[in-house]
C-alpha cells in the first residue's frame, strides 16, 4: 500500500525561501576583504541571492553546470550557497589553501564553468590562468572600488553583476536526488577525489545537525562557523543556522586570527562556534595573552582532528564554554558521531564528563555505525575491541565523481556490503562513544600489537614544552615496527630524548613509548591542517633506531 504523503522534494532553495518568510529582520554579519563589519538581513541575502541566479542565467550557465568558488565565509560566498544550487547548478567549494597543481587539477576535473573568487585568490588564479582555460569567467567577490587590475581574461566585479539584475527569480522545482554541491577531498596520496552532494542528503543533514542533542540550533543563537565555507560545507551551519534562523557571524578570512574572533564573539553576543582545534588554541592563546574574555559563548564545536584534552578544560574552566567534539568526513557531509551526555549521567563528576569530551562522540540518527576487524568481523562495543571503522547512511557518498561507483572495485570507497570505509580506526564503549585511536594506515604494529600513534601523540603534547608531535612506525628488525616520535618544541623550551621518553612512560603501555625522538623545527600538515604522516613517513624512510643494525 502506498502513502497518502505529499512527496515534496528537499530542495535548498526552500530553506531560503522559509528563512526569509519567518526570520527577514534576522542577521548576517561578515568580515570581507573590502569591510571589516558588514551586515545584512535574511530579507538582502534572500534578494541578492535570487539576483544572483539572475546573473548566472544571463551568463549563459545551465541546470548542472559546475560553478566553481574560492571564497572565505561571508555573505557573497553564502548567496553563491544558495543562488548556485537553487538554479540546480552544482556549487562547487574550492579550498584556496591547496598545492595550486591540485586546485588547478580540481577545477579542470569538475569541469567548472565559471569561478567566483575571493580578492585575495586573484593573485594565485592570475599564476594558474594558462591551465584553467576551459573556465568561461572569473567572477570577483567585490565592489567596483575594490577591483584588483588584474591579467585574467573574461573577469566580472560581482556587485557589477549583480545590481544590474532583477531580484524576482522563481526558484525551480526538481529531483531532489540533483547534484547541489561538491568538494574535492584532499587526501594525502593520489588526485584529490570529489564528492558530491545533493539536495535531499544536504537537507537531512541539516535536520540530523540541529537536533537538540547534536547542536541543539534555533533562532535565539548567534552562530559563528569559522570552520571554511570551502571544506565540507562549513559542516552544514550555511544551511542548518538559516533553516533554524539562527544569526550569523562570519570571520572570513580572519579565521585564524584570534583578536577578530574575540572581537566578534564579544560584540555580536556569539553563543555557538565551530572550528577545528588549532583555530581552538590560537583563539585561547590569544585570550590568555590579552586578558579579554568571550562571555557569550556557551558551546564550541570541534572535529576535523581529534581535541587535545587542554582544549576542552581551557575552555571550561576558564570561559565556561562546553566543548562538543564532533567526528566525520568530507565523504560524510561531514556530520557522523557527535558528543551529549545521556540518562543517568548528569551525576559525573567533571573529570569523567571531560573523558567524554575527548571521544568522538556518539553515532547521529542517520548514521549507522560499526567496527570491523580485518576479516570484516563486527567487533563488539565494549570499549576494548578496536577496528575499522564504518558507514553508512542517506548523506554518505556513494562514491567519487567521475570514478568507479561499483562498490567493492579499487575507486570506490563503499564495500561490497554498502558500508563505506572510513578508513579510522576506533574503538565504541557500551553506552556508544566513538573514539578514533588512528587511520588505517598510520596505526603503528609492533611485535603483533596494534598501537595506536594518536595516543602517542596525545601523550607527548600534553607536556607543556611540546608544542606539537607526530608518532610514525619505523623498521624494526625484532619488532617489525617501533614507534618514532617527532617533536616540535615550544619556542625557548629544550628537553632531552630521555627526559620526553621517560615522561611519556608515565602514561603509556610499555610497548607504546617511542623508542626514539627526533627534534624539528615544524612538521608538514595538508591543506586542511591534518598531520601529514605521509610526508614524515617518506622523510624518515632511512631511519634507523640507535643500536639497531
Ligand atoms: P576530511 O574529509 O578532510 O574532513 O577528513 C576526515 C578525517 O578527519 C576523518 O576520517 C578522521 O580521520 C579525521 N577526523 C575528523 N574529525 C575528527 C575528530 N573529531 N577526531 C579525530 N579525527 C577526526
Amino acid at each position: 500500500m502506498q502513502a497518502l504523503m505529499m512527496n515534496t522534494q528537499l530542495m535548498i532553495s526552500s530553506i531560503l525561501k522559509h528563512g526569509e518568510r519567518n526570520y527577514p529582520t534576522q542577521e548576517i554579519v561578515s568580515v570581507t576583504a573590502d569591510n571589516p563589519r558588514h551586515r545584512y538581513t535574511y530579507k538582502d541575502f534572500a534578494t541578492r541571492s535570487r539576483q544572483l541566479a539572475n546573473a548566472l542565467a544571463n551568463l549563459g550557465a545551465k541546470f548542472g553546470d559546475r560553478i566553481g568558488t574560492m571564497a572565505w565565509n561571508d555573505y557573497r560566498h553564502m548567496e553563491l550557497y544558495y543562488g548556485i544550487s537553487g538554479s540546480g547548478m552544482v556549487c562547487h567549494m574550492i579550498n584556496p589553501k591547496l598545492f595550486p597543481e591540485q586546485i588547478n587539477y580540481i577545477i579542470n576535473h569538475a569541469e567548472d564553468r565559471f569561478l567566483f573568487v575571493d580578492v585575495l585568490v586573484v593573485p594565485l588564479l592570475e599564476a594558474l590562468k594558462d591551465h584553467i582555460s576551459k573556465v568561461e569567467g572569473i567572477v570577483v567577490l567585490t565592489s567596483k572600488e575594490m577591483m584588483p587590475e588584474t591579467s585574467l581574461p573574461s573577469v566580472h566585479c560581482y556587485e557589477e553583476l549583480i545590481s544590474k539584475e532583477s531580484d524576482e527569480f522563481s526558484w525551480p522545482d526538481f529531483d531532489e536526488n540533483t547534484a547541489s554541491s561538491m568538494c574535492y577531498t584532499s587526501g594525502t596520496t593520489g588526485n584529490p577525489k570529489g564528492v558530491v552532494y545533493s539536495h535531499r542528503s544536504t537537507l537531512l543533514h541539516a535536520y540530523a545537525g540541529s537536533l537538540p542533542d547534536i547542536t541543539n540550533a534555533s533562532c535565539h543563537e548567534t552562530c559563528m562557523p569559522i570552520v571554511p565555507m570551502f571544506h565540507v560545507n562549513a559542516w552544514g551551519v550555511p544551511y542548518a543556522g538559516i533553516m533554524v534562523g539562527s544569526k550569523l557571524v562570519l570571520p572570513g578570512p580572519k579565521m585564524a586570527d584570534g583578536e577578530t574572533l574575540q572581537d566578534l564573539i564579544a560584540s555580536e553576543n556569539v553563543t555557538f562556534s565551530s572550528g577545528v582545534p588549532t583555530i581552538w588554541m590560537a583563539l585561547l592563546d590569544y585570550l590568555d595573552q590579552s586578558g579579554k574574555s568571550v562571555d557569550s559563548l556557551k558551546v564550541v564545536t570541534t572535529g576535523g582532528a581529534a581535541c587535545p584534552r587542554g582544549i576542552i578544560e581551557r575552555f571550561k574552566q576558564k570561559h565556561g564554554a562546553m566543548v562538543m567534539q564532533g567526528w566525520g568526513m568530507t565523504e560524510m557531509s561531514p556530520l557522523g558521531t557527535f558528543f551529549s551526555l545521556k540518562p543517568g549521567m548528569q551525576d559525573y563528576t567533571e573529570e569523567q564528563v571531560t573523558e567524554l569530551q575527548c571521544k568522538q562522540g556518539r553515532a547521529v540518527f542517520g548514521v549507522d555505525i560499526k567496527i570491523v576487524d580485518e576479516d570484516n568481523n563486527e567487533l563488539p562495543w565494549d570499549g576494548v575491541a578496536f577496528g575499522a571503522l564504518k558507514v553508512r547512511g542517506p548523506w554518505i557518498a556513494t562514491g567519487y565523481y567521475g570514478l568507479s561507483q561499483e562498490p567493492g572495485s579499487d575507486d570506490c570507497p563503499v564495500d561490497s556490503d554498502g558500508w563505506l570505509n572510513t578508513g579510522d580506526v576506533a574503538v565504541i564503549t557500551p553506552e556508544g562513544y566513538m573514539q578514533i585511536t588512528d587511520r588505517t594506515k598510520d596505526v603503528i604494529k609492533t611485535g603483533g600489537e596494534w598501537v595506536s600513534s594518536i595516543d602517542i601523540e596525545n601523550a607527548a603534547a600534553s607536556h607543556a614544552d611540546i608544542a606539537e608531535a607526530a608518532a610514525i612506525g619505523r623498521y624494526h628488525p625484532k619488532w617489525t615496527e617501533r614507534p618514532l616520535l617527532i617533536v616540535v618544541m615550544q619556542p625557548g623550551k629544550t628537553l632531552s630524548s630521555e627526559e620526553i621518553i621517560a615522561y611519556m612512560s608515565e602514561s603509556l603501555h610499555k610497548w607504546s613509548v617511542p623508542d626514539d625522538v627526533v627534534f624539528v623545527d615544524e612538521l608538514p600538515h595538508t591543506a586542511t591542517g591534518k598531520l601529514n604522516k605521509l610526508a614524515l613517513r617518506e622523510k624518515f624512510k632511512d631511519y634507523q633506531f640507535p643500536g639497531v643494525a
